[in-house]
């Protein structure tokens, strides 16, 4: 519990610099490819950043409450006014349904998918650096895969809502979950190559640098592995979802 909240805050925190940089770059970039292509990333990672990141920041929250056992239900430690307080994010967020079809309706498909290979490109360009790295081995062959799969899936996907408008909205939310765990993927990998490499070059903060590859590993194997569930989920088709009359939801 207390390393998913761990992969989870320092995960996010990652996500949030990044849009801050491309929102910086968005203005102050030398050229004017530079601002188009941060324009272009900083639109495609902030529905990301709205609805991936409050919604694990409510597992986060509620975890914070597990740990206490039955003190955590007691609002003298404070806990359960934490998760409240991050229950609003994926309403005041506009909404995690409405920022998942921001993503894959507007951002990913609107743009054919130009807009998620901006970012492929560059996760595509990380593993390609790390390849020959021993250490990062247990990093980037995964992310390698998940980059490749995300579009497979993005691409099948579209071909689906082309036949049927509905699909988008069937997939969009799991699409959007997808995308949220590659992103922390990509985040959590060049952490950990930051973190061995100042580990290799020698530092005081050996505990810190230690810990940042302990929770990419533990994020790696015991968090990552959502997506396979996002992916079949994604791929399910809207009958489902739509089959049932409205008057047997009063049953
Ligand atoms: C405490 C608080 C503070 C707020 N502060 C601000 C603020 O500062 N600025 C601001 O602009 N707004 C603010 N809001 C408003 C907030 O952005 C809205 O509550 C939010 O956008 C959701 O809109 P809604 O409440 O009308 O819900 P609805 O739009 O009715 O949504 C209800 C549910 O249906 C889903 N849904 C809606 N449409 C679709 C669709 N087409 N397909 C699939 N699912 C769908 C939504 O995802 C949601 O789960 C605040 C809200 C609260 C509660």
């Amino acid at each position: 519990m207390l390393l998913t909240q761990k992969a989870v805050a320092e995960g996010a925190r990652a996500l949030i610099y990044l849009t801050a940089q491309k929102a910086d770059l968005l203005q102050r970039g030398k050229t004017e490819e530079e601002r188009k292509e941060a324009d272009e990333l900083l639109g495609f990672l902030t529905p990301i950043a709205k609805a991936f990141l409050t919604e694990i920041g409510y597992e986060a929250a509620n975890l914070g409450m597990q740990v206490f056992g039955g003190h955590g239900y007691i609002s003298e430690w404070g806990m359960e006014q934490n998760v409240r307080d991050a229950r609003i994010g994926m309403i005041y967020e506009g909404t995690t349904g409405i920022q998942a079809l921001d993503l894959l309706g507007r951002k990913v498909l609107m743009t054919q998918g130009e807009s998620l290979k901006g970012f492929t490109k560059q996760v595509h360009t990380f593993c390609k650096e790390n390849a020959d790295n021993e250490q990062m081995k247990p990093f980037i062959e995964p992310l390698a895969e998940l980059n490749k799969e995300w579009g497979d899936l993005t691409m099948k996907v579209g071909m689906t809502a082309m036949k049927n408008r509905e699909e988008v909205g069937a997939a969009s939310v799991d699409y959007l979950m997808y995308s949220g765990y590659a992103v922390f993927a990509y985040l959590w990998a060049r952490m950990a190559k930051v973190a061995q490499d100042k580990l290799a070059e020698g530092t005081s903060e050996e505990l810190f640098y230690t810990a940042k590859v302990q929770t990419a590993r533990f994020y790696f194997t015991r968090m990552l592995p959502r997506t396979k569930a996002h992916a079949v989920s994604m791929m399910a088709g809207a009958d489902t979802l739509l089959d049932m009359p409205e008057e047997a939801f009063a049953l």
